[in-house]
């Protein structure tokens, strides 16, 4: 049976996300739909590892939809902090979820810290169906330091105050297609496609 995944349904209610996913998919002829199109509530995340909380998230929409799922689990891991807020990214100053509020917090614990270094990691889980016994799994990585002032207005999350030293960047001050060609959910999505390609023959379009 031929398998259509040119609709998908994206696993988060981040609006900021959803945009950077339609704007990589979009060249492959893959249209992205929000969960929140078809009511899904958002799923719990309990788990310690991005992993994890991507399969729940993604599960969740396909139980909510009967449709095939993509989530991403991301966060921001602070080489000084021991890889925190890691997990936590979204929820680092409490559970109002705060981008402001994050960010402050950051800055605050960095006081005095001299090891700047972070990564954004993203884990995307693709699945067809709520029990697809064989979800696609990718991960990315993006390197860079943590600055005290914030840089941009584009992105969301840490964006402002994260900045891609090879560029002399922050992810706010890119343009979507750039923070798409550098960011960790870029990479993950290049990984992500590749193995769809395999397995499945498609999406057939090129990228652009
Ligand atoms: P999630 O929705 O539970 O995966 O939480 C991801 C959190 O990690 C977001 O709320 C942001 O705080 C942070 N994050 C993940 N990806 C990015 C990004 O591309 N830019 C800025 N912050 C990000």
């Amino acid at each position: 049976m031929a398998i259509d995944i040119s609709k998908l349904v994206i696993a988060t209610g981040n609006p900021k996300k959803l945009k950077e996913f339609e704007r990589l998919l979009a060249p492959l002829g893959i249209e992205v739909f929000a969960q929140s199109a078809f009511n899904v509530p958002e799923a719990p995340e309990p788990h310690c590892t991005f992993v994890e909380n991507a399969l729940a998230k993604a599960r969740n929409a396909a139980r909510h939809t009967g449709l095939p799922s993509l989530a991403d689990d991301s966060g921001i891991c602070v080489h000084a902090l021991g890889g925190n807020p890691g997990v936590n990214s979204a929820y680092y100053a409490g559970q109002h979820k705060s981008d402001a509020d994050n960010n402050a917090k950051l800055i605050v614990d960095l006081r005095g810290v001299t090891d700047r270094s972070a990564h954004y990691t993203a884990v995307l889980a693709l699945v067809l169906t709520e029990n697809d016994p064989e979800p696609i799994i990718a991960e990315g990585r993006w390197y860079g330091e943590i600055i005290d002032a914030p840089r941009g207005i584009g992105g969301f999350g840490y964006d402002a105050y994260f900045l891609d030293v090879e560029l002399g960047m922050t992810g706010a001050e890119m343009p979507l297609d750039q923070k798409g060609a550098r960011s960790h959910r870029g990479q993950a999505l290049a990984k992500l496609l590749a193995e769809m390609q395999q397995r499945f023959g498609a999406p057939n379009a090129s990228r652009s």
